[in-house]
């Protein structure tokens, strides 16, 4: 049985796994390359609150977890198998080369927000061949899995919290990609799934 210290020090260590891929494509490769023209910009709308709240709850409790986990005894409703714990890290750890997949695929098209560039070309291949969406279903996934490896439910339930806007964000900015690729978007919407690949094609 690893004590909890072990955990801790595991959550760091795959934190810092995943934001070396992440932290790149979002803070240094953008500074590397020439600044771009936005052509259009949609805001999250009311989703962004709740994606604030979530994370900022999330991050919290993470905070507190590290610091000194038995302040949550009051929140163990139950314990679960340590297994289960071991399926966080499995999930963490395969969502690291999916996460670099999709950027090196996604390019210069990725931002932070929703926004159309002035360059801006439909992307169809890889990752985004099957599914619309799977930068939001690994961050998600990493973000559930690593919640799993702490066995906090608290730290699992703002996991949890934060999944449930994704879907308004997504609706969202499909309505821009329509209006910018027109025909070609809604016949790439016909063979693909969301979040996860179509298991029968339509
Ligand atoms: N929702 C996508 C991308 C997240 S990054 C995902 O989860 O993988 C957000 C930016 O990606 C948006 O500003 C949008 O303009 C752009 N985008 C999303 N799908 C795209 C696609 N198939 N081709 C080109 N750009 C895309």
């Amino acid at each position: 049985m690893a004590d909890e210290t072990f955990y801790r020090i595991l959550f760091v260590a795959l934190y810092a796994l995943f934001f070396s891929v992440r932290g790149y494509y979002r803070f240094v490769k953008p500074k590397r390359s020439e600044p771009e023209i936005v052509e259009e910009r949609k805001e999250f709308g009311k989703a962004e609150v709740v994606i604030s709240l979530a994370i900022l709850g999330y991050f919290g409790t993470v905070i507190l977890y590290l610091l000194n986990s038995s302040w949550f005894a009051w929140t163990q409703i139950f314990t679960y198998p340590e297994i289960i714990r071991w399926i966080g890290v499995l999930l963490t750890l395969s969502s690291v080369p999916f996460l670099w997949w999709i950027h090196r695929t996604l390019d210069h098209q990725y931002s932070p927000c929703l926004q159309i560039k002035e360059s801006h070309s439909l992307i169809t291949e890889g990752p985004y061949s099957r599914v619309r969406h799977p930068m939001y279903t690994v961050l998600n996934m990493f973000s559930f899995g690593v919640s799993l490896v702490t066995a906090n439910f608290l730290v699992i339930g703002f996991a949890l919290l934060v999944i449930i806007p994704f879907p308004f964000v997504a609706r969202k900015e499909e309505q821009m990609l329509i209006e910018t690729f027109g025909e070609e978007y809604y016949e790439y919407m016909n063979r693909t799934g969301r979040f996860f690949p179509r298991l029968r094609k339509h």
